[in-house]
């Protein structure tokens, strides 16, 4: 028995050293991507239900690795959160974004403009100058800060809940729209939604997918969506994959839809190209 646990204690120890070894390659991978501009930028739509138009996209980061191919922001957002690599990377999402969204605004001349939705990681949100770089940013690229959605997760608010609130505020004045994604997930108490300025609500796709397949899932969509309306907030669905999930998220007045039903993450250019397809346009 002693030499089995003398056995399993140094597979562990193997184990450890394996995975600290592939971090240390991941940072190094990571830290050179961001040099070489290894990543781009996915854009997925986001319709507007009442219509079925088009209202705008989210930014969705990808990682093409020299060797390993696509590597999906699951398994390095998290490193370049813990690594500081997220400030350079996440400005170069959020300039790359509002570019883009600038170009289609401009080609696609239409009211009201599409939006941009950007993902915020807690590092960025808690680095002194972030309201400042969000202002230039959108200064240089001559984009109305109304068009632009800033997605945070409830966590990050409740980690440093007084610096959150007055930086959000200073978002807000630049008329900037804030965002709770996967709502419902987190650990937060709901008093944050008072207490911040928030403008939408993103329903956590774990909770979409079971839309119509049991009732305690349509009971916190429908919950979800009367709190953000009568709080004034707009309300998104996420993950919405099945025809039954749109039925289901119609009958409940669910302001916006995001999923594979519309659309996949799309390329610039076939995001472009579905612009351009789409009948309103
Ligand atoms: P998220 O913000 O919750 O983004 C939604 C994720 O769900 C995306 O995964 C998207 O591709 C996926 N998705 C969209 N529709 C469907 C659907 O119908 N079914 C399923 N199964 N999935 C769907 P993705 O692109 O792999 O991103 C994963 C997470 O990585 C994001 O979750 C976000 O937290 C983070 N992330 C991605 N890009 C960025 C970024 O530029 N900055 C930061 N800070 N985080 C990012
Ligand atoms: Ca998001
Ligand atoms: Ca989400
Ligand atoms: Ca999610």
């Amino acid at each position: 028995a002693k030499a089995q646990g003398r056995g399993r204690h140094e597979v562990f120890d193997a184990t450890m050293h394996a995975s600290t070894i592939a971090l240390l390659q991941l940072e190094n991978d990571l830290r050179r991507a961001v040099q070489r501009q290894e990543f781009q930028v996915y854009y997925q739509p986001i319709i507007a239900l009442d219509t079925g138009r088009i209202a705008g996209f989210e930014a969705l980061v990808r990682w093409h690795h020299p060797e390993r191919g696509f590597v999906s922001p699951s398994e390095f957002i998290t490193t370049t959160e813990e690594t500081g690599l997220i400030i350079p990377l996440g400005a170069w999402v959020l300039r790359q974004a509002c570019l883009q969204l600038q170009q289609w605004q401009t080609e696609f001349a239409t009211y009201p403009p599409l939006t941009m939705s950007v993902n915020i990681s807690s590092t960025q949100l808690s680095h002194p100058d972030f309201s400042e770089q969000v202002s230039q940013i959108l200064q240089e690229v001559a984009l109305e800060p109304g068009s632009l959605k800033l997605e945070i997760t409830e966590s990050v608010l409740m980690e440093n809940a007084d610096a959150a609130a007055s930086l959000l505020e200073q978002l807000r004045a630049q008329t900037i729209h804030l965002c709770i994604d996967d709502f419902g997930t987190g650990y937060s108490s709901l008093s944050y939604l008072q207490r911040f300025p928030i403008n939408m609500l993103k329903v956590d796709k774990s909770f979409v997918t079971n839309l119509g397949v049991d009732e305690e899932s349509s009971e916190i969509v429908r919950a979800i969506i009367s709190l953000g309306n009568n709080l004034g907030m707009y309300v998104t669905a996420e993950g919405v994959e099945t025809e039954e999930q749109l039925v289901q998220l119609w009958a409940l007045h669910c302001d916006y839809g995001q999923g594979y039903l519309f659309s996949k993450p799309l390329k610039s250019e076939d995001a472009r190209a579905l612009l351009e397809a789409s009948p309103q346009w």
